[in-house]
């Protein structure tokens, strides 16, 4: 094969077009390279790609071995291209682009003897993307011109108007370049160190510490294409710096989320975070070389961000949710976040740090918490729950005071959470307990059977108490029609009963009163003054509040005391009567009248058994009751004055009226009247004479059409009594005043 004389043989990394381009100006070829490949036959596409039969052709015209364009050239294999053993992506050439070192071109013609085209060369590392400084001279690398007139790959020709005079821009970097150095030692020698970066291809890691860097700098919404090399630059060596230590891409990773401003944003996606990071993982995804950076990237996102179980990340689908955000929690148990906030705070699954973080990027440990959510989306409400059970909202407080139901979440203030929570299978476990012991019901039952409410009300028994016998299985319960409710648990009322009696010794305020023949009022008062021991049952599960009394407390009061009514019931007189009788014989009550108790005595000094009350009666005790019965005013007569008193008066009340008449007829004091126990005829008198009621009721029990019940009461009269001349005095009594007028 003929050789090409003159021509000029391959510099170190120079590339095979480059140097047809240099043999084309040595040759005065001055159409370019292009023209000067037909010429020759040489491929121009052939050598552009580092195809060996064209530079076999160009090696055999220069007379060199083909393996002396072995480091300048870029192979292509499909979409793969290769250069020093190094596979490459289109993406991460810029063959277009052209960029060279200034001070290697002054060299390359400084020290050459042919003219400065044939000399000046391109290196084939200057077609790299990511090489943006000279590793010999650390200068920014600088990007030629591109002309319509001359072939972009013809670097001879694109040069050229750079040649005349230095005009290159130089740029030159003191700070140490270790993003630089590393990339060019990897295109010299395969990376021995074997961390997370060299084993990544030589193209995902130099675009890998780029986007990383760009990222962490210039934020998300940066326009790539407007970066400035020198950014780049910067942005490569901030890459490095982290993805070149031992995990440290993972770190770069949180530093970004940690950076991430939710608020500026308004989304919470991968995207939103990684920005170009996640794009360019994106973009590239077909490409295997990916795979490490994108599986690593997978694992940190599927442990530290809130990706769910079927949500697609870089074309695969995450198997296994490890993380949850209050948001992504609330929208898969579709509950209100501020509300599931504040259950998860109770439950310890967030720190009091993450009070105030957006619900986003609160995040907490969804594997470890998942019984707990999973718990959440089938917790009821207490109102729920008495709708569940099938019970009354009293059958339901009753059944959380005595800790029978438990609520899986409690109501605090602390984490403002109003309402206890309730899980369906702790209700189910209570209600199947409810009817262990149940015995099924036939539909034809004679049973009195009452729903469990009923019975405890009936059987004066406190509900808790009725349904402790049921789960002890002390009180059988019977099972009726309908699915597993309280409203199919039915008592028999008499075993209830019989069981109550037997376990149960109190007995209600009634009763209490039944035995003791006293009013509520005075059962009540005598509680008050701590002579009846009562225990108090609150019952609130039919809103009824219960005083119960203890049984055998009640029958050792009724032993040693008996009430005036009951002495009043037993010997037929009034309770005046029996009063009077009681205390003409001396016998004083044990528990006296003060404090508007019932009077009681003594049962011993009364006789046992029936009261000797008949033995007391005297001939001279029945003339006194008579006596005083003497003075008592008769129905015509209180018909006529009942007018001017309240209509509540009762037998007591018109006593004293009477009382008073026959004090103010007779002239008498008031120590007379205390005699037949006429207590508080003084301050009655008094009080009604103020009002005029007495002046009233003299007038008219003095009216002549009375007849035989006519009680003449005048002025004469009143002035005969101490009291009632002052009264008349200070002229409490016109009417009677006039009718004396009158009369004189
Ligand atoms: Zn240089």
């Amino acid at each position: 094969m003929p050789r090409l004389w003159p021509n000029t043989r391959p510099l170190p990394y120079e590339t095979p077009l480059s140097n047809a381009g240099r043999n084309a100006a040595l040759n005065h070829q001055t159409n370019g390279v292009s023209a000067f490949c037909t010429d020759l036959g040489l491929s121009f596409s052939g050598l552009h790609d580092g195809e060996d039969q064209a530079i076999a052709k160009l090696a055999a015209l220069l007379g060199v071995e083909h393996a002396a364009f072995d480091l300048g050239t870029i192979g292509r294999q499909g979409h793969s291209f290769y250069l020093r053993g190094q596979r490459l992506l289109q993406s991460s050439l810029r063959r277009r682009r052209l960029h060279v070192c200034p001070a290697c071109i002054s060299r390359d013609i400084t020290v050459s003897d042919l003219p400065p085209l044939a000399s000046a060369y391109c290196r084939s590392h200057w077609l790299l993307d990511a090489i943006r400084v000279c590793p010999e001279h650390r200068l920014e690398l600088v990007a030629l011109e591109l002309r319509s007139d001359v072939s972009e790959y013809d670097f001879s020709a694109r040069l050229a108007p750079y040649l005349e005079a230095d005009v290159l821009p130089r740029k030159h970097f003191d700070a140490p370049l270790r993003f630089q150095s590393y990339l060019f030692e990897r295109l010299e020698k395969p990376p021995s160190t074997g961390n997370f970066l060299d084993e990544l291809e030589f193209h995902v890691a130099a675009r890998l510490c780029e986007i990383l860097g760009v990222t962490m700098m210039f934020g998300k919404k940066q326009t790539l294409e407007t970066l400035s090399n020198s950014d780049w630059l910067a942005a490569g060596e901030l890459g490095f710096s982290y993805a070149s230590e031992p995990n440290g891409y993972r770190s770069a990773l949180t530093e970004l989320q940690r950076n991430f401003d939710l608020v500026a944003t308004s989304k919470d996606g991968v995207a939103a975070v990684f920005g170009h990071l996640h794009r360019w993982l994106s973009i590239g995804r077909p490409d295997p070389s990916f795979k490490p950076v994108r599986d690593l990237t997978r694992v940190h996102i599927v442990q530290s961000m809130p990706i769910g179980a079927g949500e697609v990340l870089f074309g695969e689908a995450v198997t296994v949710r490890k993380i949850h955000s209050v948001r992504s929690a609330s929208v898969e148990l579709q509950a209100q976040p501020q509300r599931l906030r504040r259950l998860l705070r109770a439950h310890g699954c967030l720190a009091p740090a993450d009070d105030g973080k957006p619900d986003a990027l609160t995040l907490f440990d969804a594997q470890r918490h998942a019984g707990f959510l999973c718990d959440i989306r089938e917790a009821i409400h207490r109102p729920r729950v008495g709708r569940y059970i099938g019970a009354s909202g009293q059958m339901v407080s009753c059944l959380i005071r005595e800790g029978l139901i438990k609520p899986f979440v409690r109501a605090s203030a602390e984490h403002q959470l109003q309402q206890n929570l309730f899980l369906p299978r702790d209700l189910d476990g209570f209600l199947e307990r409810l009817f262990e012991h149940a015995i099924l019901s036939k539909k034809a039952t004679e049973e009195p059977l009452v729903d469990v409410m009923t019975a405890a009300h009936r059987a004066n028994t406190p509900l808790w108490k009725v349904l402790e016998w049921i789960l002890s299985g002390r009180l059988k319960p019977r099972r009726g029609p309908g699915p597993l409710k309280v409203t199919a648990l039915l008592i028999n009322l008499p075993e209830l009963r019989t069981l109550a009696r037997s376990e149960y010794d109190l007995i209600t305020r009634v009763d209490v009163c039944k035995t003791l023949k006293v009013s509520k009022d005075d059962a009540r008062r005598l509680v008050k003054a701590g002579l009846l021991k009562i225990e108090w049952e609150n019952d609130r599960s039919n809103r009824r509040h219960k005083h119960l009394v203890c049984k055998s407390d009640l029958e050792r009061f009724y032993r040693k005391y008996c009430s005036l009514n009951e002495v009043a019931q037993y010997a037929n007189v009034s309770c005046a009567h029996a009063e009077y009788i009681l205390t003409s014989n001396g016998l004083r009550p044990a528990i006296p009248r003060d404090r508007g108790l019932h009077p009681f005595y003594f049962r011993s000094v009364l006789g046992s058994g029936p009261i000797a009350l008949a033995h007391a009666r005297k001939d001279s005790e029945w003339n006194d009751v008579e006596f005083l019965d003497a003075h008592f005013l008769n129905a015509t007569q209180i018909a006529r004055i009942a007018p001017f008193f309240p209509k509540r008066y009762q037998r007591a009340d018109w006593r004293a009226v009477s009382g008073i008449v026959h004090i103010m007829r007779q002239g008498l004091r008031w120590s007379y009247a205390n005699e037949y126990g006429g207590i508080g005829l003084y301050s009655r008198f008094v009080t009604g004479s103020r009002r005029g009621v007495f002046d009233r009721v003299f007038h008219a029990l003095a009216q002549e059409d009375l007849g035989p019940d006519r009680i003449l009461v005048s002025i004469e009269h009143l002035n005969a009594q101490p009291t009632a001349a002052k009264l008349v005095e200070a002229g409490f009594f016109p009417l009677l005043s006039r009718e004396a007028l009158r009369q004189t």
